[in-house]
């Protein structure tokens, strides 16, 4: 593991760092509503190896007032693959029980698992645990019968989570988050998928975590999505939709699987998308 893992970037009075979690071995079989043979020509086209990685992102917002970290990595689930979460935290000399607040974008095992460690104890004794409250009431309900084993793997990770850290976790309503967050709702990769815009004097970014997961084939095919989500043809309309937005509105982005340090701008090409990473500065 090379040591260079955290990325800082100021966006107004606030500081945005990327924490790389971890970074793992993913398949063809993963993107949906594409050939096969197709993903695998964008994918040898990106010049990326065979076989493909995916990476895993956390966010930590420093506000001044607060230390929020968007989303809380894999926890136990990174195998050998990770998690670098904790290390890089305390490679920025901040300890678990300095985190005040976390914000949740969905509740899918890479996103909550960090929240728990081995025993199931709480990873942030501090903090407040945001979650929209549509994704607490689906993952937390019963397991619909229709369910596949992988979306019954979710639940039973979901379940897990919220039995251990529920008496932290609030209920996430409507927009307003917190001072210069706004949630913005992308439903389709699971029910109340939100992504988070945060704004500080005049500069803003809209993190729109899990709209991206294999860069490569996404941008240049928005029409693809993966299999873990769960509603495959809202996911598509919504991912069509933002990246639309942000292509016109020149919006920096930043994304839990975009290559790390996951920021940067979506532009139109042809027919999709291309992604341009932000270009990294010595200074913050
Ligand atoms: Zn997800
Ligand atoms: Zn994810």
């Amino acid at each position: 593991m090379q040591p260079a893992n955290v990325h800082q970037l100021r966006i107004g009075d606030f500081i945005l760092t990327t924490l790389l979690d971890a970074q793992m071995e993913a398949s063809f079989a993963l993107p949906q509503n594409i050939d096969e043979d197709e993903a695998r020509r964008l994918h040898a086209e990106s010049r990326r190896p065979t076989p493909p990685r995916i990476t895993f992102n956390v966010y930590l917002l420093e506000t001044g007032q607060q230390k929020i970290l968007i989303d809380t990595g894999l926890g136990g689930l990174a195998g050998d693959a990770g998690p670098y979460l904790l290390d890089n935290l305390k490679a920025l000399g901040l300890a678990p029980a300095d985190i005040d607040t976390v914000l949740i974008t969905h509740v899918h095992p890479d996103h909550v698992g960090g929240l728990i460690d081995a025993e199931d104890n709480p990873v942030f004794p501090q903090a407040t645990v945001l979650v929209p409250g549509g994704e607490l009431d689906y993952w937390g309900g019963e397991i619909p019968d229709d369910a596949s084993e992988a979306q019954q793997r979710q639940f039973q990770a979901a379940h897990r989570v919220i039995a251990a850290v529920g008496s932290q976790m609030q209920h996430l309503e409507g927009t307003e988050v917190l001072p210069g967050i706004t949630r913005v709702p992308l439903p389709g990769h699971t029910p109340d998928h939100s992504g988070y815009r945060v704004e500080s004097g005049h500069d803003r970014i809209l993190l729109w975590t899990d709209i991206v997961h294999m860069p490569q084939i996404q941008f240049p095919c928005p029409d693809a999505g993966v299999a873990f989500d769960t509603d495959v043809a809202q996911a598509r309309e919504t991912r069509k939709a933002i990246m639309a937005e942000l292509a016109e509105s020149q919006e920096l982005v930043g994304g839990h699987h975009l290559d790390f340090p996951g920021i940067g701008y979506v532009v139109t090409d042809g027919e999709g998308y291309r992604f341009l990473p932000h270009v990294w500065q010595p200074t913050v």
